[in-house]
C-alpha cells in the first residue's frame, strides 16, 4: 500500500527538510549520525534549535504553545527530524507529561510548567516504576500523607531515565490504602531541588549513565503541584501511557537503519529476504502510526503498536550486527544494540502489552 500526502503536506516536508539542514546546529547532527552520545547541554541546544520556529512541542494544541499540528504534518515532521539524523526529543516533558497538563493541569500549573518545558528550563523525569512495582505497577508503596497545604513524600523511584540531569519529576505516589490498589494512587509533580530528593545513579550493560534510582525522604510537595483529583493518578497515569507507547514507533530512524543496511556490499549484504521481511512491517507499522496520530486508536490497539515498533527496532538492529558480526562489535551500533534490548521492556513489558490486547479484547474493545 502506498501512502500519500497531499501537495501542501509535501510542501511542509520540504520546509522541514530544509530546516534540519540550515537552521538546525551542524555538530549536533554530525554526533548523533556517528551514533555519539549527546551531552545534556547539547540535547538542550537541539530542543531549542526545534522551538525557534515553534516545533517542538508537537503534539501540543496551539493554545499552549504547540505548532498545532495536524496528524500529517506531526509524523511528517517527526520523520524528517530522524531522516535528517538529527535525535530525538527527548520525551518525558515534551511527549508524556505536557500533553497531561494541558489537558488536566489547572491554569496555574499549565502557566508555571508548560512555557519552561518548552523553554528547556524543566527538564522532566519519569517517577512510576519502584523496586517491587514495575509490570506490576499498581503496588506502588511511595507514600504521600497531606500535611496541611503539603504532602510528605517518602519512598524510591527506580529505571528513572536521565533523573540526574531532571530538574522536576512527575511521580505515581500512594494517597490512600484503598481495596483496589489503583484507587489510592495520586499524580504529584515534584521539584528535584527539595530537600529529602536524592538521585542514584545506575549504569547499564551498554556501559551508559542513563537510568538512576531517586529517594524520597520526608520531601514536602505542595497539594497545588497534584495533577488533578487526589486518588485519580491511576486514569492519568494511563492517559500519559497511551502517549508513551504511540512515541515510541521512530519511523524515520528506522527507515535510515534499513537504507544503512541495503547499501552493505559483498559478503557482508544482509540476506535480502530478512530485509524484504523488515520492509513490510515497516509499511504496516507506518499506516498505525498515521491512524494512531488522528487519535483513532484502541487501547488493543496502542498496545499492539508497542509491540511492533519495538520489537521492529531489536530485528533491526539485531540484523546489522548479524550481518557486520566482528566488525559491528567496536562501534556505536553495538551500544545501540544492546540499549535497545530494554525497548521491549520499559513502557510496559511485551508481555504486559499482550496482556492488554487480550483483556481488551475479550470485552470486545
Ligand atoms: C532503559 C529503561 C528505562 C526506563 N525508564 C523508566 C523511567 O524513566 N521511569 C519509570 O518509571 N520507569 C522506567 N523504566 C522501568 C520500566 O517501566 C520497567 O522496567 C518495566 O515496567 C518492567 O518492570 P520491572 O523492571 O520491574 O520488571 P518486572 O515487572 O519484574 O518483569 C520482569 C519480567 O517478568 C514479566 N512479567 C511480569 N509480570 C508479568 C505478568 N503478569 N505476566 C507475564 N509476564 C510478566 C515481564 O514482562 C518481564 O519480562 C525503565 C526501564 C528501562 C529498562
Amino acid at each position: 500500500m502506498e501512502l500519500a500526502f497531499s501537495a501542501a503536506e509535501e510542501a511542509f516536508r520540504q520546509t522541514v527538510r530544509a530546516f534540519f539542514t540550515t537552521g538546525y546546529p551542524a555538530d549536533i547532527l554530525r554526533k548523533n549520525r556517528a551514533g555519539l552520545a549527546l551531552t545534556r547541554e547539547e540535547h538542550m541546544r537541539a530542543q531549542a534549535a526545534l522551538q525557534a520556529p515553534g516545533w517542538l512541542g508537537t503534539g501540543w494544541p496551539k493554545e499552549f504553545g504547540g505548532p498545532g499540528f495536524t496528524p500529517a504534518e506531526r509524523f511528517i515532521f517527526e520523520e524528517e527530524l530522524e531522516l535528517a539524523g538529527a535525535p530525538a526529543i527527548i520525551p518525558m516533558g515534551i511527549m508524556y507529561i505536557g500533553p497531561i497538563i494541558c489537558a488536566f493541569g489547572t491554569p496555574e500549573q499549565q502557566a508555571r510548567w508548560l512555557p519552561a518545558t518548552l523553554a528547556g528550563d524543566i527538564f522532566w523525569a519519569q517517577g512510576y516504576s519502584e523496586p517491587n512495582a514495575g509490570s506490576d505497577l499498581a503496588s506502588l508503596r511511595t507514600k504521600a500523607a497531606r500535611a496541611g497545604d503539603d504532602y510528605i513524600v517518602n519512598g524510591e523511584k527506580i529505571w528513572t531515565t536521565l533523573g540526574h540531569w531532571a530538574n522536576w519529576i512527575f511521580c505515581l505516589v500512594r494517597t490512600s490504602a484503598e481495596t483496589r490498589k489503583q484507587d489510592g494512587i495520586t499524580m504529584l509533580c515534584v521539584d528535584m531541588r527539595t530537600p529529602g530528593v536524592e538521585v542514584h545513579p545506575i549504569i547499564t550493560m551498554d556501559g551508559s549513565h542513563e537510568l538512576n534510582r531517586v529517594s524520597f525522604t520526608d520531601v514536602r510537595v505542595p497539594v497545588a503541584n497534584r495533577i488533578g483529583a487526589e486518588g485519580r493518578g491511576w486514569f492519568y497515569a494511563n492517559e500519559l501511557l497511551k502517549h508513551e507507547r504511540l512515541s515510541y514507533a521512530h519511523i524515520g530512524r528506522k527507515k535510515a537503519d534499513l537504507a544503512r543496511l541495503r547499501a552493505l556490499r559483498g559478503a557482508g549484504a544482509p540476506d535480502p529476504r530478512r530485509l524484504a521481511a523488515l520492509d513490510m512491517e515497516l509499511a504496516a507499522l507506518e499506516i498505525f502510526v498515521l491512524r494512531g496520530l488522528s487519535g483513532s486508536l484502541t487501547p488493543a490497539a496502542i498496545s499492539a503498536l508497542k509491540i511492533l515498533s519495538t520489537e521492529l527496532a531489536q530485528k533491526i538492529t539485531a540484523l546489522f550486527l548479524e550481518t557486520r558480526g566482528a566488525r559491528a562489535m567496536a562501534s556505536p551500533a553495538a551500544r545501540t544494540y544492546l540499549f535497545e534490548r530494554a525497548q521491549t521492556i520499559y513502557g510496559g513489558a511485551s508481555e504486559i502489552q499482550k496482556t492488554i490486547i487480550f483483556r481488551e479484547l475479550s470485552r470486545g474493545v
